[in-house]
């Protein structure tokens, strides 16, 4: 009798096991069952699939993001060896095309070895098809496994996709978000009681939202390791994802199958569940144990500060008609605003070692950071 997907009915038995669970363990199941979770046994990615991301969009964006990456390398001091590690791949589209961008700089692509996170069996099989001639590929289950060593670490749409945890605010404090079983269905709810001491670790301008309101926040143990690791060992990391620049209040959890929103709470295991990405509270971790934060800023003016229409300018002139309306297509999708485009919905923040003082195109102020860009 049941119409429900094989992973709702697993969550079903739990919470009529254990009780009504929090959000960001519905969010885990759905994203990571090793059995049935959305990641383990599809490609997501594409026309074909549920979602597209930007290295997907334009050969473009990759090629930056390796330009980016050189003029960290410079910024480090040029090691004669540095890891160049990736969370959440994909299908290893932008780690291709930012190798392919800095052959023309063979010291920095002699030093390069690659380290790929990545959780689904299905994505590592696409990466390792698309790096086939990368002399030096690695996969772990989790950053903590990548060996020691100075890294430039790139993370595009990674963050979003881990689980977070909602608070609402009632008359006397905030409580847990959860999931629970209402009338047969999937349903959110509210954990019975407070959280104690939760209020007075939150940014003012949340504390001041009226009841009702709600509070997203990540466990902060990826940014943290990411943060320590460029403190210790030196280097810099590139987080690239949907989100806002600054910690409020807000409900952005989500979920998208065939390019389209659809309801969290139904399909678990079929669509794709995520929320944005509070860069703030990012950026907050990492300098709290002693990294350097950069920007953040907007997706939009992080490629054009690297050159992205010059680039297109060059692609186009060996293109068709065609491919350069594509091209410029593509340009505008990646930089423009909202709706259509990525352009400002998108953040970029840089995390380094507290010596680099600058990273390039991740300056606040407007104009490219100070690290080479030669
Ligand atoms: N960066 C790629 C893919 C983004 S989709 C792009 O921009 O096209 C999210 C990616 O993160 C997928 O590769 C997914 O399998 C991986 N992923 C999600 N959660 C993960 C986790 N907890 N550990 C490792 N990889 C994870």
């Amino acid at each position: 009798m049941s119409n429900y997907s094989p992973l709702e009915t697993i969550i079903r038995k739990q919470i009529a096991a254990t009780g009504p669970m929090p959000v960001s363990r519905y969010m885990q199941i759905c994203l990571t069952h090793p059995e049935y979770g959305y990641y383990l046994k599809r490609d997501p990615l594409g026309r074909d699939g549920d979602f597209t991301t930007a290295p997907e969009i334009s050969q473009m964006f990759g090629e930056l993001v390796g330009l980016w990456a050189a003029s960290v390398w410079n910024a480090m001091g040029m090691p004669q060896e540095v890891k160049f590690i990736e969370l959440g791949p994909g299908r290893g589209t932008m780690m291709a095309d930012a190798l392919r961008a800095v052959r023309i700089l063979p010291a920095f692509h002699e030093a390069i070895s690659v380290h790929l996170v990545e959780a689904s069996p299905t994505l590592r099989d696409k990466q390792r098809e698309k790096l086939a001639e990368t002399a030096y590929v690695e996969w772990y289950d989790s950053i903590d496994d990548v060996p020691e060593g100075p890294a430039i670490i790139l993370a595009n749409e990674f963050f979003d996709a881990l689980p977070i945890h909602q608070a609402i605010k009632q008359d006397d404090g905030w409580h847990e978000r959860v999931i629970e079983i209402d009338d047969d269905i999937l349903a959110y709810g509210i954990a019975r009681d407070p959280m104690p001491r939760f209020e007075v670790l939150l940014p003012p301008v949340v504390r001041a939202a009226p009841n009702g309101a709600i509070f997203e926040w990540r466990p902060d143990n990826q940014i943290i390791t990411i943060a320590r690791r460029l403190r210790d060992q030196g280097g810099a990391a590139l987080i690239i994802d949907y989100g806002h620049l600054r910690s409020d209040a807000g409900d952005t959890f989500q979920a998208i199958a065939r390019h389209n929103y659809t309801n969290p709470l139904k399909n678990a295991g079929l669509a794709d569940v995520t929320a944005h990405v509070d860069f703030q509270a990012l950026a907050r971790a990492a300098e709290d144990v002693g990294a350097r934060a950069h920007g953040p800023v907007e997706q939009g003016a992080f490629l054009n500060r690297l050159g992205i229409e010059t680039r297109a300018q060059a692609l186009s002139k060996n293109a068709s008609e065609d491919g350069a309306k594509a091209i410029a297509a593509a340009l505008k999708r990646l930089t423009g605003p909202s709706p259509e485009g990525m352009g400002s919905l998108f953040k970029v923040l840089g995390v380094s070692h507290p010596d680099i003082e600058t990273l390039a195109a991740l300056s606040d102020q407007g104009s490219p950071g100070g690290a080479s860009k030669s």
